[in-house]
């Protein structure tokens, strides 16, 4: 779902149901309004600890209610929400939304972290760590608990602007976890001097760790460069019991995947939960 530059420099959307440029032109119109009518919502994936299973944290997931075309995932419209500048808006609208979501779970006691996927075009635009910190002033949830996750490539396009709201954020205690990790070819220094709290081992390297050496080197040495960092290491997409008892025994803090629950509306997540237990 990628979108490409055309000789004429006009952006050319690839993905499935929108083929040339006018249906990206449609997206963005439509997205404008979704955000207007309140047409996105929120599913939640649960994030467990390793070894034990125990659910500490989930992980905020936005899908499009699309009036005629149904639940639409979020590679049908990011792309064209990342060119038009709406990430901005619906970044912010994603955190208003969780943040209230987890004020309704910390009532009930539950201390999980909430992580909360963000576009480096948020960080470019000045007073968003502000913004976020009266958010988590006015919801009273202690910063530890919002994880904000960056990919990989993100940080690899790195401008002043981002590292130094990052630096702000990680000031304020925020979580700062860097998604897709193996896949952006970030040369090591970019991560230097970031208040790096995770970092999450993608998921084409974490499917093959029962059984192939070269994935198994590269998930160690990512762990091992969390603890270096003095991070914790996730692994994300954990779909069989087998990757979920390697990657324990490699030392892999926590993991994500259909193993222990998929993205489901929040009202659902304490159903996963007991699921999460079970080998
Ligand atoms: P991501 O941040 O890497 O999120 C994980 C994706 O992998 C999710 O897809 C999730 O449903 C899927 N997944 C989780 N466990 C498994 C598994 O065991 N197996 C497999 N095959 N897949 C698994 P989803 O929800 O379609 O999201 C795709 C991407 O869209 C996310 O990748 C993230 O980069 C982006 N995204 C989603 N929500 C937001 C958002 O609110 N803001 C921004 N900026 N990006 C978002
Ligand atoms: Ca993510
Ligand atoms: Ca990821
Ligand atoms: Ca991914």
């Amino acid at each position: 779902y990628q979108g490409k530059r055309g000789a004429a420099g006009i952006v050319v959307y690839s993905g499935d149901g929108a083929g040339h440029p006018h249906q990206w032109l449609v997206i963005q119109a439509e997205l404008r309004h979704a955000l207007e009518r309140e047409e996105l919502i929120l599913h939640y994936q649960p994030k467990v600890a390793l070894p034990g299973g125990e659910v500490c944290g989930v992980e905020a997931l936005v899908r499009w209610q699309h009036p005629q075309r149904g639940l639409l995932p979020p590679g049908e419209f990011l792309p064209a929400a990342e060119h038009s500048g709406l990430i901005v808006p619906l970044t912010e609208w994603v955190l208003r939304r969780a943040l209230a979501d987890q004020v309704g779970w910390a009532a009930t006691g539950k201390e999980w972290t909430l992580s909360v996927n963000v576009s480096p075009r948020n960080l470019e635009v000045p007073g968003f760590p502000e913004f976020v910190e009266e958010l988590l002033v006015a919801s009273g949830i202690p910063p530890h608990r919002l994880i904000l996750e960056i990919t990989e490539t993100a940080l690899a396009g790195d401008t002043d602007e981002v590292v130094r709201a990052i630096t702000e954020l990680g000031r304020y205690g925020i979580g700062i976890s860097v998604d897709d990790f193996g896949t952006g070819y970030t040369s090591l220094s970019h991560l230097r001097g970031l208040p790096i709290t995770e970092i999450k081992i993608d998921r084409a390297f974490v499917a093959d760790v029962a059984r192939d050496q070269q994935s198994q080197a590269i998930v160690r040495s990512v762990i091992e460069l969390a603890h270096g960092l003095g991070s914790r290491a996730t692994a994300e997409g954990v779909e069989t019991p087998e990757v979920r008892r390697w990657l324990a025994e490699a030392g892999c803090d926590e993991a994500q995947g259909y193993l222990f629950g998929r993205p489901v509306p929040w009202p659902q997540i304490s159903v996963n939960e007991q699921t999460a237990h079970v080998e």
